[in-house]
C-alpha cells in the first residue's frame, strides 16, 4: 500500500490553524483563553490527548513543574528569552508519549519521534514554524503508523521546550534507566521554515541536521531515501555541532543516532521567535512532503532496523 499518500494536508491544515488560531491561539503556560480558567497549554494538552486517543491505545501523560521563560528584549531580536527568577512560580504541565508498539520478532528495538509542542513562554506568538508543524506532523504520523502493522515499536514524544527545564532529558534519561532499545530518534522541529526568499519562489525545503557521526549516518540515509522517492525536496545534511534541542537531550542520554529535522539551517525564518510566526505563512505542501519523507524513513527503519557502518 502507498501509505506516503495517506499524509493529508487537510488535516495537516486543520490542526495547524487549531494550535495557532481557533481554539488555541497559543500554547503556553503564561496564555489563558479569555473566560477559561486554566492555561493554554493544559487546555492544549488534553486536546492532544484526546486526539491522539483515537489512534493509539497507550497514551501517556507525564507531568512535571516548568517556569516560563521571562522576557529580556534587550538581548538580540529573536533571542528575547531569559531565565526565570529564583522566586518566579511553577506550573503544572505535561509530557505526552504515545507508543505504538510494534509485533514482530524485533518490538523491542524503538524509533524515537520528539516534538515539542509549546509555544514562547515569553511572547505571544502563535509558534506556527516553532513548533506547531512538529506536532502536526507527528500527530498525523501517529494516525497513518496506527493504522500499519509495525515490525518495530514506534514511540512520540510530545514535550515542552519553550518553558524552563526541559522535560526531554528526562525523558530520555528515564528511557536509558530502563534500558530502552532506541535505535534512532527523530526530533521535528521547525519543519519548512525557510527564508523570505525561498517561500517568495515556491521553493520546498528539508534540513536534516546532526551532531553525532550516529545521526550523520541517519541523516544521510534520509537525504538518499528523498532522492529514491523522488520526492520534491530541496534536502541539506548539516553538522549542528552543538549538542542542544531535543534532540541533544536524548544524545545526551546515549541515544547517538538521532537527528532533527527542519526547514532550514542554519535557521533562516525571519520571525522566528517573534509574534510574526504565524500559521498563514506556513507552506502547507512542504510540511505534507516533509511528513512523507519521515514516514518513509519510519517505515523503512521498521523493515529494515538501522545499520551504522563502521569506518
Ligand atoms: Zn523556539
Amino acid at each position: 500500500m502507498d501509505y506516503l499518500s495517506e499524509v493529508s494536508s487537510e488535516r495537516l491544515r486543520r490542526d495547524l490553524f487549531r494550535l495557532c488560531r481557533d481554539p488555541f491561539s497559543f500554547r503556553t503556560v503564561m496564555y489563558t483563553i479569555p473566560w477559561h480558567d486554566r492555561n493554554s497549554l493544559d487546555e492544549f494538552d488534553d486536546f492532544l490527548v484526546e486526539e491522539l486517543k483515537q489512534y493509539a491505545g497507550d497514551v501517556v501523560k507525564y507531568p512535571y513543574k516548568v517556569r516560563p521563560f521571562r522576557c529580556d528584549s534587550s538581548k538580540p531580536l529573536h533571542h528575547w528569552y531569559s531565565s526565570p527568577r529564583e522566586d518566579d512560580p511553577w506550573y503544572d504541565a505535561n509530557s505526552i508519549l504515545v507508543t505504538l508498539p510494534g509485533s514482530g520478532s524485533q518490538s523491542d528495538e524503538i524509533i524515537q519521534l520528539v516534538s515539542h509542542k509549546d509555544s514562547m513562554s515569553w511572547i505571544n506568538s502563535p509558534g506556527a514554524h516553532d513548533n506547531a508543524v512538529g506536532t502536526v506532523a507527528n500527530m498525523e504520523l501517529v494516525r497513518i503508523l496506527s493504522k500499519i502493522k509495525l515490525n518495530r515499536t514506534v514511540r512520540v514524544l510530545f514535550c515542552n521546550e519553550e518553558h524552563s527545564p526541559w522535560h526531554s532529558l528526562d525523558m530520555a534519561k528515564l528511557a536509558k534507566s530502563k534500558d530502552d532499545k532506541i535505535i534512532a530518534v527523530l526530533n521535528q522541529d521547525s519543519l519548512c521554515g525557510k527564508s523570505d526568499e525561498d517561500a517568495a519562489t515556491g521553493k520546498k525545503t528539508f534540513a536534516c541536521v546532526y551532531s553525532t557521526p550516529e545521526g550523520k549516518q541517519l541523516a544521510m540515509a534520509i537525504a538518499a531515501l528523498a532522492k529514491e522517492l523522488a520526492l520534491p525536496l530541496d534536502i541539506i545534511v548539516a553538522d549542528k555541532v552543538k549538542v542542544n534541542d531535543d534532540d541533544g537531550s536524548f544524545i545526551k542520554a546515549g541515544y547517538l543516532t538521532t537527528v532533527m529535522n527542519l526547514g532550514s539551517f542554519p535557521y533562516k525564518d525571519s520571525q522566528y521567535h517573534l509574534p510574526g510566526d504565524i500559521p498563514e505563512r506556513v507552506d502547507i505542501e512542504n510540511l505534507k512532503l516533509s511528513t512523507q519523507l519521515i514516514l518513509a524513513m519510519i517505515l523503512k527503519i521498521d523493515k529494515e532496523g538501522f545499520q551504522l557502518v563502521k569506518d
